[in-house]
């Protein structure tokens, strides 16, 4: 874990509380170029939300490619004593929809014309 010391070269992010309206607080983060290109050789930049009260830490290093990312993660853990475990599930991000109109919204009130769960 090597973290820049330069502002520019650090990650920047924000933290959304109520992130798409689920309760579910949202992590945002924004690379500039030059912590992009600070990271390429595989150092790291962290976030410690456990200061924000989240029981969670970031890591974010850069790399060659998923194999490359692949084979630090898995010397990492092979130095820890640890297997690594593969989850190949998508972890993407969905949009929430209304549980009324099915449209995209927020799940606690729908602000869409027409639809029966209408917030004002
Ligand atoms: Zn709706």
């Amino acid at each position: 874990m090597v973290d820049s010391k330069k502002p520019d070269e650090r990650i920047i992010f924000m933290l959304s509380p109520e992130g798409q309206g689920d309760g579910v607080p949202m992590l945002i983060i924004a690379i500039p170029k030059a912590a992009w290109e600070y990271m390429a050789d595989t150092k790291t930049n962290t976030v410690d939300l456990t200061k924000a009260g989240l029981p969670i830490k970031v890591m974010i290093f850069g790399c060659d490619d998923r194999a490359h990312a692949m084979s630090i993660m898995e010397e990492w853990n092979a130095k820890a004593g640890l297997p690594t475990q593969y989850d190949d599930r998508d972890f993407g991000v969905q949009p929430i929809r209304c549980s009324r109109c099915g449209k995209n919204n927020r799940p606690n009130g729908c602000f869409l014309a027409g639809c029966p769960m209408i917030r004002k």
